[in-house]
C-alpha cells in the first residue's frame, strides 16, 4: 500500500492511494495519524488491506488525489531523522576530490541526524533561507521507516523490523555543513527534509536493494543511480544503529545520497528560489518540492 497522510477538514488524515484516489481511513476505529498506524502493528496494517475496497467504495472517504493537500507521510516525527552520509562509493569519491581530500571510503557508517522540524511535504514550497545561506544542495535519498521497535536487531532479521520505505530529498545548506564541522545545523533548516509523497509498505518493495533513483533539478537530471550502489546496506545500517540503541516504532532512517549533487560539480551548483527539485525512487514515487 502507498500510505499518505494529509489535511482533510482541518484535520490530520491517513489515506491509502487507490487508482487515482485517495481512501482516508475513517475517523472511528482506525488509527489517527501515522504513527499511530505503525504503532498499531501488523494486524491493522492486514485488516486495512483486507478493508480497502471496501473503503474505497465508501463517497465519504473517497477523494480525488489531486484534490487532496498532502503532508508528509509522518509529518513530525518523534525523533530525528537518522542520516547516512558518504554512503554511496561514487558519491564519496566525489565529496573526497570536492573537498581536496584523498579518496577514502568510509569503513563503518558516517551518521548524523537532522531536526524533526526540518520534515516537510511533497509539493510544499522550501524556503531558500537567503539569509542564512548560499549554498542550498539536493540528495535523493532511500527513507527507511520502522515497524517494529527493537535493539540488537542482526542482519538476518532486520526486515521484520521495516515498516515501509518513502523517498526523502536530503536537502543541505553545504556552507554550514561543513563551517560548523558537525553537520546537524547545516541539514536541519526548515523545510530542509521534503518526505513523500507516500510511505510504501514493503510487501510492495520486496528488494530495497533494487531501486532506481533520480534527482532532477528543473527538469535536467542530477543524480541517477540504484540503491545497489549503498555502501552499507539497508540490513546492515539496521543492524549497526541498534547494536546499543534502541530503534522505535516509525522512526525515520535516511540512508545515504549517489553521485550527482551540486557542491561536488565543476563549478559547483546550488539551489536558487524557483528551482524545482524532483527526487525519483522506483516503486515508491516522485517527491517535488519547489525552492522559494
Ligand atoms: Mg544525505
Amino acid at each position: 500500500m502507498h500510505l499518505i497522510t494529509c489535511h482533510h477538514e482541518g484535520r490530520e488524515r491517513v489515506g491509502v492511494l487507490y487508482d487515482r484516489n485517495v481512501v482516508l481511513l475513517p475517523p472511528d476505529g482506525w488509527p489517527a495519524s501515522m504513527l499511530d498506524l505503525i504503532g498499531a502493528g501488523p494486524a491493522v496494517l492486514d485488516r486495512l488491506r483486507r478493508e480497502l475496497p471496501r473503503l474505497a467504495a465508501r463517497p465519504d472517504l473517497c477523494r480525488p488525489r489531486d484534490r487532496v493537500e498532502l503532508l508528509a507521510p509522518i509529518p513530525r516525527p518523534r525523533k530525528n531523522i537518522v542520516c547516512l552520509g558518504l554512503n554511496y562509493k561514487d558519491h564519496a569519491e566525489e565529496s573526497m576530490r570536492a573537498k581536496g581530500l584523498p579518496v577514502e571510503l568510509p569503513e563503518y557508517p558516517v551518521v548524523f541526524t537532522k531536526s524533526p522540524t526540518s520534515v516537510t511535504a511533497d509539493g510544499a514550497p522550501v524556503p531558500a533561507h537567503a539569509g542564512v545561506t548560499h549554498e542550498l544542495d539536493w540528495e535523493v535519498e532511500l527513507g527507511v521507516v520502522i515497524g517494529t521497535g527493537g535493539r540488537a536487531i542482526p542482519r538476518a532479521r532486520a526486515f521484520e523490523h521495516v515498516f515501509g520505505y518513502t523517498v526523502i530529498n536530503d536537502l543541505s545548506a553545504r556552507d554550514l555543513q561543513f563551517r560548523h564541522k558537525q553537520w546537524f545545523l547545516g541539514k536541519s533548516l526548515d523545510g530542509f527534509c521534503p518526505m513523500g509523497p507516500a510511505l510504501v509498505t514493503t510487501d510492495e518493495i520486496p528488494d530495497p536493494q533494487r531501486l532506481k533513483l533520480f534527482c532532477r533539478v528543473n527538469g535536467v537530471t542530477k543524480q541517477d543511480s540504484s540503491t545497489a550502489q549503498m555502501i552499507f546496506d539497508v540490513a546492515t545500517i539496521v543492524e549497526t544503529l541498534s547494536r546499543g540503541m534502541t530503534l522505535e516504532p516509525g522512526d525515520v532512517i535516511a540512508t545515504g545520497t549517489p553521485a550527482g549533487v551540486g557542491f561536488a560539480r565543476q563549478p559547483p551548483e546550488f539551489l536558487k528560489p524557483g528551482d524545482v527539485v524532483e527526487c525519483e525512487i522506483e516503486n515508491i514515487g516522485v517527491l517535488r518540492n519547489r525552492i522559494v
